[in-house]
């Protein structure tokens, strides 16, 4: 039905929800769409200005062994993984070329992409992964969480709303958002309770990753502009799915458990040496397949277009001393940034950074809690010094005990 109000022709907002409307001859244009039209324009000149003899598809394929080098520059450990992600987004873009026709071959075979279900502890690097290679990349990256998609007609928001974030992203370029590449975070929180399909609904659950299975699987989906609930008078936006590359992550915690079973009852029979087996017990997810997620919860049609799985490896005491320090903005690089912008010189001794570590590990915060546990130590020093006239300050194993004892981390504190 046309519309007889005033409303913007490009978004359908009507009059009251708009500040201005913009009259032309025969339609309107708000000023949220006049915004979004400057920055697409702005992108178009930049985009040629940059590559005057091509289209803006055109991207720099970095091999696989230097996408894995960048993301040693960010990441500590978790080579697995590295190398597969590293693999599922040089062929990601070799698709987009053949797509485009710039790469060499044979074009009637159509390679199909890889999506990716990445499984590990909290804390270890899932996100920090995705979020590395998206830095690397010039196409439209989004983490969305998979919590807060419910099954169309409860409350919550509709799965179609992981491409709106998109759109956001790269100003609502529908075909910059086509090749993108979405992070979906905490998949396995919408696992199925339970190993057997259940009668009753599974609003949080099932019907989302049923929900899920046309976005993966690569059709047109209708999208709503603003995300949340789609509505009647929204206008949808028609994103086409087959080229963007899906990267799921979460920590499966107790899929361990599923591993060692499955592990067990295939080595029932064999004589595997007994240092072979602890080895496996240390670090089962390194063994995870499809298989067990699909016991966890996961869904097969679901699991099924997330054909890669891999691991990341629970950090270490070595992994968390080398995350403090190595990567390229490390948190002890940033802290002497932070104080070096105050004028001050920061010096951290050495034993105050196995102490951080050693905390760590002992409040059972994984690679998250490094940060908590230097602000503990360090607060009082970044609230006091930009008003005094130092201009150096050492943080010494006595004072940084004292400082994390008297913060509220200290209630983490094993007995
Ligand atoms: P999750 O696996 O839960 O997604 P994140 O990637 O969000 O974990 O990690 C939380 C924080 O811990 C990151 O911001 C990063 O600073 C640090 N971190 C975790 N794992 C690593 C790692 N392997 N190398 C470097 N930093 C890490």
């Amino acid at each position: 039905m046309a519309k007889t109000t005033l409303h913007c022709s490009f978004c359908g907002r009507n009059r009251d929800e708009v500040k201005i409307l913009i009259a032309g001859q025969e339609g309107h244009i708000c000023e949220n769409c006049v915004e979004h039209a400057q920055d697409i324009i702005e992108q178009e000149i930049i985009t040629k200005e940059d590559k005057p003899s091509n289209s803006s598809f055109k991207l720099a394929v970095k091999k696989p062994i230097d996408i894995k080098k960048f993301l040693d520059e960010y990441v500590i450990g978790q080579d697995d993984a590295k190398k597969i992600l590293a693999v599922a987004v040089y062929n990601h873009y070799k698709r987009l070329q053949q797509k485009n026709s710039e790469f060499p071959g044979n074009n009637d075979i159509e390679i199909e992409k890889s999506n990716i279900i990445m499984v590990g502890e909290t804390g270890t690097g899932k996100t920090l992964l995705a979020k590395s290679i998206a830095r690397m990349l010039n196409v439209p990256f989004t983490i969305v969480d998979a919590t807060v998609f419910t099954e169309a007609g409860y409350v919550g928001e509709d799965v179609e709303s992981i491409l709106s974030r998109l759109l956001q992203v790269c100003n609502f370029d529908v075909a910059a958002a086509e090749r993108g590449i979405v992070y979906i975070d905490e998949i396995d929180k919408i696992a199925r309770k339970g190993d057997n399909p259940s009668i009753t609904r599974d609003v949080s659950g099932e019907g989302v990753q049923q929900g899920m299975l046309k976005l993966l699987e690569g059709t047109e989906v209708l999208v709503p502009p603003q995300g949340g609930r789609k509505h009647p008078e929204q206008k949808l936006i028609k994103v086409n799915t087959q080229n963007i590359l899906f990267i799921c992550g979460g920590a499966f915690s107790g899929v361990d458990k599923i591993i060692a079973r499955r592990v067990q009852t295939n080595t029932i029979g064999f004589n595997v040496d007994k240092e072979a087996q602890d080895n496996m017990k240390k670090n089962l997810l390194r063994y995870v397949n499809a298989t067990d997620l699909k016991a966890f919860g996961l869904i097969p049609e679901l699991l099924g277009r997330l054909p890669v799985v891999t691991h990341l490896d629970p950090l270490d005491a070595d992994a968390l001393r080398a995350i403090l320090t190595e990567p390229k903005n490390a948190l002890i690089k940033q802290y002497k940034k932070l104080f070096e912008l105050e004028g001050i010189e920061l010096t951290i001794d050495k034993d105050v950074l196995d102490f951080i570590v050693e905390k760590a590990l002992e409040y059972k915060l994984g690679a998250r809690g490094l940060r908590s546990i230097c602000e503990g130590m360090l607060t009082d020093a970044m609230f006091e010094l930009p008003s005094s006239k130092e201009t150096h300050f050492t943080l010494n194993l006595e004072y940084a005990k004292r400082k994390l004892d008297s913060s509220k981390l200290s209630v983490l504190k094993v007995a």
